[in-house]
């Protein structure tokens, strides 16, 4: 038997006519072939998307692109991690079968001016705090389809308001590929799984834990038969504030439209965008009837 280290690195392909050739063999071969879209820094997170992919698909595929349309100016652009080595060597593990980590001319040459804007489920939350962010999320990822013509692709809940825009996206321009979301993966303490996590200091990564916080109070109050959102985010935000925590929002949704709620009918989404020192963190949680208490 081979032991983690001696699995076989995913193939590495880096243009897209090298993608192409590969995927038109599997693809030949009647090999279903998943995409898991990522911007790299691998974490348990993605390698659930991963194991996702794999129980669905039979030709894994990872793109690692840390996309320069969807960061606004002053954003985390340049100092984001890029660690592909040590993505390969995670993926090997995942016996996924091949990363796709083209360069920026590869995605965008000279002479591209073509962007995909989805309507209104993008302009609230983060479409508000980060203008332009999922217009280069949806002309990327709409590229990425394009690319592989996958059977599906994997998607986290993490990113609560981009899997709206993407499924958005996928119907209202036929996208052949299936869209799936899966659930958000967790430190041991609760704290949602990111690369930006990396950013932070322990002292800061100990604040970082009132997102966590926050919304396992909104869950809760939700479960004692809270209605009012005024009290629930107050609440959240009371939890944000004690950790320093600075406020893009805490606030709730409607889960489809993403429109704010002053009363929950039925169910809702608690959204939160934070900033810990200079890292900024989201994190989301379903608050539905019946639905399981939250567990890191
Ligand atoms: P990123 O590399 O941050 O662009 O993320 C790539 C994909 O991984 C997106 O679909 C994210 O929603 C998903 N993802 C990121 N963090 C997590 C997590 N903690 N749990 C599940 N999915 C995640």
């Amino acid at each position: 038997m081979m032991t983690a280290s001696q699995s076989q690195l995913p193939e590495l392909v880096h243009t897209v006519a090298e993608l192409r050739n590969r995927l038109d063999a599997a693809r030949a071969a009647g090999r279903r072939i998943g995409l898991v879209p990522t911007m790299g820094a691998l974490h348990e997170g993605h390698l659930s998307l991963v194991r996702a992919a794999q129980a669905e698909c039979d030709f894994v595929a990872i793109s690692i692109f840390v996309n320069p349309t969807q960061f606004g100016p002053n954003e985390d652009f340049g100092r984001y991690p890029r660690t592909l080595a040590a993505d390969c060597r995670l993926l090997a593990d995942c016996r996924a079968d091949l990363v796709f980590a083209p360069a920026n001319e590869d995605v965008y040459p000279s002479g591209h001016e073509t962007f995909v804007d989805v309507g209104s489920v993008a302009e609230p939350w983060e479409g508000r705090c980060r203008p332009g962010h999922f217009r280069g999320v949806a002309t990327v990822v709409l590229k990425l389809f394009n690319l592989f013509a996958a059977d599906a692709a994997f998607f986290g809940q993490k990113d609560y308001q981009q899997s709206l825009v993407i499924r958005r996206l996928a119907a209202d321009l036929d996208v052949c590929t299936a869209v799936r979301v899966c659930p958000t993966v967790r430190e041991h303490d609760g704290l949602a799984m990111s690369s930006r996590n990396r950013y932070l200091s322990s002292e800061a990564r100990g604040r970082a834990l009132s997102l966590w916080r926050s919304l396992c109070a909104a869950d809760e109050l939700f479960r004692r038969g809270e209605r009012e959102a005024a009290v629930i985010e107050a609440r959240m935000r009371e939890i944000l504030e004690s950790a320093g925590g600075a406020i893009d929002y805490a606030a709730l949704a409607d889960p489809q439209t993403l429109a704010p709620l002053s009363r929950i009918a039925d169910s809702a989404v608690a959204l939160l965008a934070v900033r810990i020192d200079s890292t900024r963190l989201i994190d989301n949680h379903l608050l539905v009837p019946g639905g399981s208490p939250l567990a890191p």
